[in-house]
């Protein structure tokens, strides 16, 4: 395993820290106070994506770019460093076209999408013209079940017709959202079996019948781009927008979320690295007792225990990413192995965010929970990220299924490590 970037994106993280420090640190306050007066996207925004694209920082993150399609084709292993720089700062990934849940949408529309539904939707959404959400969870069941979803979809002659409601759906209050990505129950899913009852339709915003019903604050936090809840009353489209086949939405849901992952994972890496910065600098300057704070032993320690669960979790990301890359084959592992390593990514940088930004704003004292340094947000933000895209539980599940698989496969293969009565009266004999 090497999980060294390449020459290509070395070169791009550099290029994508100046362009950072240069242009999106020096609009940061301009960004908040936009976004607090009601005016967002503020209107710099368009401008930063024009330079960045011009510069050559696009669509970082997907390998399978068509040769016509705007970006820089990076795998995985490559696109995770890039991921966490941008990670540090909350708007920079949309300048560079590479925000969730976008992302994964334009993963799933590759790889799925009609070549009426890329005209429509993939090209736009490469080019950073549009936004669009994906649509799944659902305030009356449990959705980290998918199996229980009932949002219906029912075939009426050349249309689809989708009815039900869905909430915390990131993306749906932008202004530039144009699509949403809905997960629906097929009407005519009895008899089939959990996994095949389900679809996938792309539905547009302003279809008659799709109301937004609320943007909901997260822990009070309120995103402008929105965590949404919204009413579907009977959308009506047509026929030929179900993507990919009729009962395929569960799969593809499952392959939207591979690399998706991997992206939010560096991003929080990259947000505890900006956290471990602040509360160093904040430990060496800050007088208590007569002495720096960062000559306190208890806050050396936080110091060293972020470092080093920092660079832990790290590592399991950046094996994640090159798991990915290598597809299922990959040094002896198969499919199984790969997503529980991705379960598992996903419930190390959720909790390692918590727990080192948490570390962070004891540091700062009163100030850490002020909005004057970036702390709360990212507090909040990775207490979100232990439910979005499926609870820690489920992803343990998952990791512990792929354990319990293995140790079925090799049942009593443990029994020579046990010393019991019988092997202690009668040892073995070596024989020649
Ligand atoms: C900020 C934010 C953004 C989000 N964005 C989106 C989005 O864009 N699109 C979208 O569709 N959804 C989105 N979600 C919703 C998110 O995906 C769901 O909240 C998540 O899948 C859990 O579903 P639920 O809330 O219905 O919890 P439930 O399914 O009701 O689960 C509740 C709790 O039950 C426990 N539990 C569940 N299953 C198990 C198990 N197998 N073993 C042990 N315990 C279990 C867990 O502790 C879990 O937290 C977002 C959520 C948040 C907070």
């Amino acid at each position: 395993m090497d999980f060294a970037p390449s020459p290509l994106a070395r070169q791009l993280r550099e290029r994508l820290l100046a362009f950072m420090d240069r242009y999106l640190l020096p609009y940061n306050a301009a960004w908040h106070a936009a976004v607090q007066a009601g005016d967002y996207p503020p209107p710099f925004l368009q401008d930063l994506k024009a330079l960045a694209r011009e510069e050559g920082l696009w669509n970082l993150f997907l390998p399978t770019l068509q040769r016509d399609e705007p970006g820089t084709r990076l795998n995985n292993l490559d696109y995770a460093p890039l991921a966490e720089a941008m990670g540090r700062l909350p708007w920079a990934a949309e300048v560079f076209n590479c925000h969730a849940p976008d992302t994964g949408n334009i993963e799933l529309l590759h790889r799925f999408a009609t070549p009426a539904q890329r005209t429509a939707w993939l090209a736009p959404l490469l080019e950073g013209r549009m936004r669009s959400a994906f649509a799944m969870s659902e305030p009356d069941v449990a959705s980290s079940d998918p199996t229980n979803l009932q949002t219906t979809v029912r075939r009426d002659g050349d249309d689809l017709v989708i009815s039900g409601r869905k909430w915390f759906i990131t993306g749906a209050a932008h202004p530039h959202c144009r699509l949403l990505i809905v997960l629906c129950r097929n009407a005519d899913a009895d008899g089939a079996d959990s996994h095949h009852r389900h679809s996938m339709v792309l539905v547009p915003v302003d279809a008659p019948g799709v109301q937004i019903v609320r943007n909901i604050s997260v822990l009070h936090q309120h995103a402008p781009e929105g965590h949404c809840e919204i009413l579907l009353q009977g959308v009506r489209v047509p026929a030929g927008h179900l993507l990919g086949d009729w009962g395929a939405g569960f799969a593809m849901a499952q392959a939207r979320l591979g690399p998706g992952r991997v992206h939010h994972c560096m991003r929080t890496i990259g947000q505890c690295e900006l956290a471990l910065q602040l509360a160093t600098e904040r430990a060496l300057e800050r007088t208590a007792f007569g002495k720096p704070l960062a000559d306190q032993a208890n806050v050396q320690e936080w110091i060293a225990e972020s470092r080093i669960e920092i660079d832990q979790a790290r590592l399991l990301v950046l094996q994640a990413a090159w798991l990915l890359d290598q597809g299922a084959s990959a040094d002896g592992a198969d499919a199984r192995q790969v997503r529980a390593q991705v379960a598992a990514i996903k419930v190390v940088a959720a909790r390692l965010q918590q727990r080192v930004v948490d570390r962070a704003m004891q540091i700062f004292g009163a100030m850490g929970l002020s909005p004057d340094t970036p702390l709360a947000a990212l507090w909040t933000w990775g207490r979100a990220l232990r439910l979005m895209d499926g609870p820690d539980e489920v992803h343990l599940r998952t990791v512990a299924r792929h354990e319990l698989a293995q140790a079925r496969a090799g049942l009593g293969a443990s029994a020579a490590w046990f010393t019991t009565p019988e092997q202690l009266r009668a040892p073995p004999h070596l024989s020649a």
